[in-house]
């Protein structure tokens, strides 16, 4: 190491290498005062017009470079800068007495209470409206706009956390790696960053020293960020990479670990578009086909028969392959109007997943009748697993409904503590289990997933996660039974092998990350991957089980 050379340490996501300039995103404006103008009213009505009118011609232009979907994006958000409504809104406010920022940022703010008020679509296109008002007002101020920087040129994007409004536009030819300071490893930057194969390292909070241009390599396998790398240094990183991509393509077919245990490494898909990402990725078959999308945006439950089409659109797409697909998943930060309750307080404790259908006991049946029937005209191997199961009766009741509708395997999902300590009954009743360690994470640690401030606390690493994922690989083996993991832990290569080594059987993911892993777990015998898991169930913190399993994989 030279003298000059820093290194920075955050969380890693996927086992990618990368070297290139950093470019920061600005931070968010602060709210503009609520001071009177020392400006005419005329001015500040010219600034104002001047930065909205700018903004619109900005987004429509980014809008036709980006061109597809993100056009449609820009060109909407464009349509919010230069409404005729919210001008004459801001003119009344500046002819009052107030600044041109702080005109715009209430007439923004008014306009997005009353969509929010309007609910459903408007109301998630509220904050969008945030966003644009930020643009105007850095216009008026004369500073960076916030968002991801625009260039022509490939960087390092290094940001606090990124919004999904910042995501959706991201250039993957451009933006090489992401680096956030805050978030954790199931933040909304880590879980793109899996979706796209994005090398990124999160919640690395020394982060905060690096400034545009700096040169940095990043590694997303240790989590390390080398800042003023030596020339040497860089050769290195730029060898290693090439070698860790040779490893990657040369990894093919089913997961096998060196002494030929095999791990069915399954992919997470959400539609028929992100199966066929599973397919070009070589996945086994599908390890979480999430429903949800079927009933988001829908003020009723879609018809059986609507459902049976989609369900076989995907089913098709994995001949003679399983395909374990989830009832929906309502409640929490995904509400439906028409099956989950309103004004919980608490609702990820509330009625959500399994309670929400039981309490419905139509919905359920109608999407169970479904997948039965798009059962009977494929050759996919069709399995079916309930959400959020937190009891061995819920788990009666759900397999019992399956039987009833003609479903043959019927398993359900550990995400709550009480049900991974009780999988061995658990077990008992259902055919298969698998592990969502993005909830069983959040449920343990008693930290909501999306809350960045405690972020740092949800980490699968953690040894409580991984004891009680022990219990359920315990169970599965005493059972016989297939113990899979769907949540993003199994994305995490390291974390993968030891998860094999807790007992567990397939791994599911994004379709990206499964190359790494397949290469990853290809490199371990079953026995390494146990010792691997003692180590880690030892440790005393995320940090250290990461550090004591990860040391195997230096060597
Ligand atoms: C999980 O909780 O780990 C999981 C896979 O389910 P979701 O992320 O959809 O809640
Ligand atoms: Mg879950």
């Amino acid at each position: 190491m030279t003298t000059s050379e820093i290194i920075v340490t955050g969380i890693g996501v996927g086992r990618g290498l990368v070297v290139g300039d950093v470019r920061r995103m600005p931070d968010p404006l602060p709210e503009p005062a609520q001071t009177t103008s020392t400006r005419t009213a005329d001015d500040e009505i010219v600034r104002a017009t001047q930065a909205l009118g700018e903004t619109a011609a900005d987004l429509r232009a980014r809008g036709v470079q980006a061109g597809g979907v993100a056009k449609e994006v820009l060109d909407a958000l464009a349509l919010m800068a230069d409404d005729p409504m919210l001008l004459a809104d801001v003119t009344k406010r500046i002819e009052s007495g107030s600044t041109a920022e702080r005109s715009v940022f209430d007439a923004f703010a008014g306009f997005a209470s009353i969509m929010q008020a309007a609910g459903g679509y408007m109301a998630e296109r509220a904050g969008d409206l945030g966003d644009v008002a930020n643009r105007v007002i850095a216009r008026i101020m004369g500073v960076s706009a916030p968002g991801v920087p625009q260039s022509t040129t490939p960087f390092i994007l290094v940001a606090r956390d990124l919004a999904p409004a910042d995501t959706a536009l991201l250039d993957f030819d451009i933006v090489r790696a992401l680096v956030t300071t805050d978030g954790g490893p199931t933040s909304h930057t880590a879980i793109l960053a899996r979706e796209k194969g994005l090398p990124a390292i999160v919640g690395a909070t020394g982060a905060e020293v690096l400034v545009d241009g700096d040169v940095v390599i990043v590694d997303a396998s240790t989590g390390d960020i080398v800042l003023h790398p030596a020339a040497a240094r860089i050769d290195e990183a730029l060898l290693e990479a090439e070698s860790r991509q040779a490893a990657r393509e040369g990894a093919t077919g089913p997961g096998r670990m060196s002494d030929g245990h095999e791990v069915a490494l399954l992919a997470n898909v959400g539609s028929s578009t992100s199966a066929s990402a599973a397919v070009d990725a070589q996945a086994e078959g599908v390890g979480l086909f999430r429903t949800e999308f079927l009933f988001l945006d829908n003020d009723t439950a879609p018809s059986i028969e609507e459902q049976q089409v989609e369900y076989s659109a995907v089913f098709d797409k994995f001949p003679g392959q399983k395909v374990v697909v989830r009832v929906l998943d309502a409640g929490a930060d995904k509400p439906l109007s028409f099956l989950t309750d309103e004004g919980e307080e608490n609702p990820a404790l509330g009625r959500r997943g399994i309670r929400a259908l039981l309490a419905h006991e139509d919905i359920l049946r109608d999407q169970l009748t479904a997948i039965a029937q798009a059962t009977a005209t494929t050759s996919a191997d069709v399995w079916v697993m309930a959400p959020m199961i937190s009891t061995v009766e819920e788990t009666e009741a759900f397999v019992g409904i399956c039987r009833e509708v003609g479903i043959t395997k019927a398993g359900v999902m550990i995400e709550v503590p009480s049900s991974a300590l009780l999988a061995d009954h658990i077990l008992d009743v259902a055919d298969f289990v698998s592990i969502g360690t993005n909830d069983l994470t959040q449920y343990t640690l008693a930290a909501d997933r999306l809350l960045g401030t405690v972020a740092n606390l949800q980490d699968a690493w953690n040894p409580a996660v991984l004891r009680l994922i022990r219990e359920v690989g315990l169970a599965g083996e005493r059972t016989k039974k297939p113990v899979g993991i769907c949540g993003e832990a199994a994305a995490d290569p390291v974390l993968a092998v030891v998860l094999i080594g807790l007992g567990v059987t397939s791994l599911s993911m994004s379709p990206t990350a499964l190359a790494d892993v397949r290469a990853e777990i290809s490199r371990f015998t079953l026995a390494e991957a146990r010792q691997l898991a003692e180590r880690a169930l030892s440790a005393r913190n995320a940090k250290d089980a990461r550090a004591a399993a990860s040391l195997a994989f230096t060597h």
